[in-house]
């Protein structure tokens, strides 16, 4: 069994943990690639930071701090505190010590002229996490977010998706998303290849807009999904009207998309009429959308989407798969 997934940080990569739990149990032979999203990475005092990398990889090879979602477990953020004291920005960034240790090492092996794909290979040999995480590109795409100027009322200034996330808790209107170099990014090595080969393609709950929105903006990435053999199933980030965590419905607003389980999948499309999805999983609490999502061409179905632990993702993780194979024989 070959699944690939697309992903974000947290929303990805806690339900490729419990997608690992089932498939382990449900098959013999199985193989996960992960897409990762690279549209939020910066430079922050001349490190190389890749966010979603790092929570997918830090996640999986557990290593992550269960509580904040993101960042090492056993984290102190001294380093922090001194460029702090130094008045260098910026300061809202959250370095950690432990963290900064993986951004060394891929800054230095960037500047020794390997890629970022490379990286993190290298990076994973440490981790282990169980999947082969490649990233959506090499090429530096980074998200910026088009917002009225706090410093100069009147003025439209695009500033970095990290800095409006964390400094402004996306409180800034967000007029559009701009990610600065998409057109000339190109997929990195194996990722058209996975999506062509996977028996099983999965969108986890993730931001639809800052994390799977900019690996399909990379040139070539959305026309394979559309192509793919493999049916595609997606797991919706929100349910209730409401993202499970973070500002996911700042980010669907400036795309002009409703905060709803159904807005979303219909936002996807359906394959069969030029979209991505070919199946797509609602909370619950969010069933009376089924039938409208399914007259969109979208199968779908209402389970528990609340990833409280790993045992109940990996129940949503079984639902999403076999979602899939469902629709692979329906169609
Ligand atoms: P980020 O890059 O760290 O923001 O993470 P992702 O983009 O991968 O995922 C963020 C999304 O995960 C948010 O929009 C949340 O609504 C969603 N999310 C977080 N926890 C849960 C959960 O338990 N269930 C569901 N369905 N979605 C969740
Ligand atoms: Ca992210």
């Amino acid at each position: 069994m070959r699944v690939t997934t697309l992903a974000g940080g947290i929303g990805g990569a806690r339900f490729i943990r419990g997608l690992q739990t089932y498939l382990q149990e449900a098959f013999n032979d199985v193989s996960i690639t992960v897409i990762g999203n690279t549209g939020d990475d910066i430079w922050i005092h001349g490190l190389r930071v890749c966010p979603d990398l790092d929570t997918i990889m830090y996640t999986l090879g557990d290593g992550i701090d269960p509580e904040r979602g993101w960042g090492r477990r056993d984290e102190t953020f001294h380093a922090k505190e001194e460029l702090q004291a130094y008045g260098v920005e910026p300061t809202w960034f959250g370095l950690g010590d432990r963290d900064i240790a993986t951004h060394l090492v891929r800054t230095a092996s960037l500047n020794a002229g390997y890629s970022l794909a490379e990286v993190t290979a290298a990076l994973c040999q440490r981790w282990k996490p169980g999947v082969e995480l490649l990233p959506m590109t090499n090429d530096r795409a980074e998200t910026h977010v088009v917002v009225d100027s706090p410093d100069d009322p009147g003025k439209r200034i695009a500033i970095h998706f990290q800095e409006w996330w964390i400094k402004y808790r996306a409180s800034l209107t967000a007029h559009d998303f701009a990610i600065i170099g998409i057109e000339n990014a190109t997929p990195a090595p194996g990722v058209l290849e996975a999506i062509s080969e996977a028996d099983v393609i999965l969108l986890p709950p993730s931001n639809p807009v800052v994390s799977i929105g900019s690996i399909l903006a990379v040139p070539g990435i959305q026309e394979a999904l559309v192509s793919a053999s493999a049916p595609i199933v997606g797991v919706s980030p929100i349910i209730s009207g409401a993202p499970v965590r973070g500002m996911a419905d700042a980010c669907l607003t400036a795309k002009g998309i409703e905060t709803s389980a159904r807005a979303v999948a219909l936002n996807y499309g359906a394959r069969r009429s030029g979209g991505i999805v070919d199946g797509w999983l609602v909370d619950t609490s969010d069933a009376r959308n089924v039938k409208e999502i399914e007259a969109a061409g979208i199968a779908c179905r209402s389970v528990p989407l609340f990833m409280t632990d790993v045992p109940a993702t990996a129940q949503m993780a079984e639902q999403a798969i076999d979602l899939a194979r469902a629709t692979e024989h329906a169609g």
